[in-house]
């Protein structure tokens, strides 16, 4: 697959184009040029995908989980079989490396295959009755059609978290995915549409998202929602999901804190925070970005860092060697270009980079920011960019108080030599996960989700279809 093909929805079982016939173009960030189009669907395509959720929801639910996974595993192997024609499509529209596309697509794989087991043990109970001849039980049902929305940051990694949830536990679903970067979530919903999920089970729609949310939230149809992106517009969406008395997963934005203490080791600390960092050119909700490092270290931290970022080799993702691609559409640049210079208006010291690469393609310098003071705008917006803060702290309380003074509560990461440190960030920084001493976030079966400002509910481990379940208490008197 060398030719990036015109994206088309998904609805009932047929790729066809909208209705209206409407499509918009699709940005390669490298180039700058238009590479496609993607269909855009109105009210139209989306009463059809929601006849079509529904008629597909109950052939699905009345699949056996078993069977369920069978149609699942086909998927993860055709996915894993056709990984490197889609992480070229996937490198085009979104811009990161290849090597991070192919990762991103293999990874996806394995949460198929995680999540096609974990369907298998939605257990219910039996709860001892109060009379002898009453049988009380718990069973675990599909909620319904979901509706699901996808940013552009990891194209298949967002959507197949969401889908596999939805496809163990028998719900239907439709999938409003990323219009910036559309091929790639079609080829993974074209994965499952050729390893035999019947029609209707999967709907892939793009078009103006805040039509498309207002429509499908509202709708009767939709049982349950689940959202990635930012956090004003999460906040919009999970309004909108109250009103209508609808199940609903937030995963919003993050703004990291990396605390390293005077006793860690400081160059493993650099090694894989500075690795962490760039991936995808830092659009990564759980991107390591508020670095709180002790005094003693701090300059050696800084240092390891600044030799660190100035390595990073940016580039068009489909070259050989490039760590880092350009950021992934015309928003991004502007965005950070302000971020930086506020905070240096602010007096923070700009240890490297700052500045975009070249003019066309939307590429941007690895930057370190230094002794950010809080005034500065970076220190409390999520960055979502290649920037890092690095600041400093004297005692560990004044680290886990600045960790914990923003209002999200992603992802955090500590680097320590101290067992009563590590004890103590595991207990009080207020994130919905901590990676201590190692990088070891996002696998399929571990926890993924935020508190606070970052949202609720998790897209990992056993907890994560229980929001796609529903227990309904049955108890029975024999007769
Ligand atoms: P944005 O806030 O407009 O959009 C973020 C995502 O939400 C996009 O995928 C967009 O299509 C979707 N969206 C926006 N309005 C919507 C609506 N009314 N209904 C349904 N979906 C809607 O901003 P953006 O420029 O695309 O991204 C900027 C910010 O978004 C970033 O700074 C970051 O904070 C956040 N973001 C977070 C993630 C994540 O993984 N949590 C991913 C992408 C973007």
């Amino acid at each position: 697959m060398t030719q990036y093909p015109h994206i088309l929805l998904h609805i009932d079982g047929a790729w066809r184009p909208a209705r209206s016939g409407k499509t918009i173009p699709v940005i390669d960030p490298a180039s700058e040029e238009a590479i496609g189009h993607v269909a855009l669907a109105d009210v139209e395509d989306l009463d059809e995908a929601l006849a079509a959720a529904e008629k597909g929801f109950k052939t699905w639910r009345s699949t056996s989980a078993f069977d369920r996974a069978q149609v699942m595993r086909s998927a993860a192997a055709l996915l894993r079989e056709r990984a490197g024609d889609i992480a070229f499509l996937m490198t085009r529209e979104q811009g990161k490396p290849l090597a991070q596309s192919k990762g991103e697509i293999l990874s996806a794989a394995e949460i198929i295959e995680w999540f096609a087991e974990e369907g298998k043990r939605a257990y219910g109970q039996i709860i001892p009755p109060r009379a002898p001849d009453v049988t009380q039980m718990t069973v675990k049902l599909p909620v319904g059609p979901v509706a699901a929305f996808t940013p552009w940051n990891f194209p298949i990694n967002q959507v197949v978290r969401k889908l596999s949830a939805a496809l163990t536990t028998g719900c239907s679903i439709i999938v409003k995915a990323p219009e910036e970067t559309p091929a790639s979530p079609a080829e993974l919903i074209r994965c499952f549409v050729d390893a035999g999920l019947p029609a209707g089970v999967v709907n892939l729609v793009y078009g103006v998202p805040s039509v498309i949310s207002e429509y499908l939230i509202a709708h009767p149809v939709i049982r349950k929602m689940s959202f990635t992106g930012s956090t004003p517009v999460g906040k919009m969406l999970a309004a909108l999901a109250g009103q209508h008395m609808k199940r609903a997963t937030m995963e919003l934005g993050g703004h990291a804190p990396v605390i390293v203490t005077n006793d860690a080791d400081v160059e493993r600390a650099v090694a894989i925070m500075s690795g962490s960092k760039y991936r995808n050119a830092g659009q990564v909700c759980v991107s390591p970005t508020r670095f709180l490092v002790q005094e003693r270290v701090a300059d050696q931290f800084l240092d390891g860092f600044v030799a660190a970022s100035k390595k990073i080799k940016v580039g068009n993702g489909l070259e050989a060697g490039v760590d880092m691609g350009p950021l992934a559409n015309d928003r991004r640049i502007p965005a950070i270009e302000s971020l930086v210079a506020d905070a240096v208006e602010h007096g923070a010291r700009l240890a490297t980079g700052g500045h975009r690469i070249g003019n066309r393609g939307y590429f941007f310098e690895p930057t370190v920011l230094a002794d950010v003071p809080l005034s500065a705008r970076i220190m409390n917006d999520e960055p979502f960019g290649p920037v890092s803060i690095i600041n400093r702290f004297h005692d560990l309380d004044e680290a886990i108080n600045e960790a914990n003074r923003l209002p999200f509560g992603l992802a955090a990461y500590a680097f320590t030599g101290s067992e009563r440190s590590a004890h103590r960030l595991a207990s009080e920084v207020e994130s919905g996960m901590i990676s201590i001493n190692h990088l070891g976030l996002a696998l399929p079966e571990v926890p993924f989700g935020g508190i606070k400002d970052s949202g609720y509910g998790t897209e990992g481990g056993s907890d994560a279809i229980e929001a796609y379940l529903e227990t309904r208490f049955v108890t029975r008197k024999s007769v």
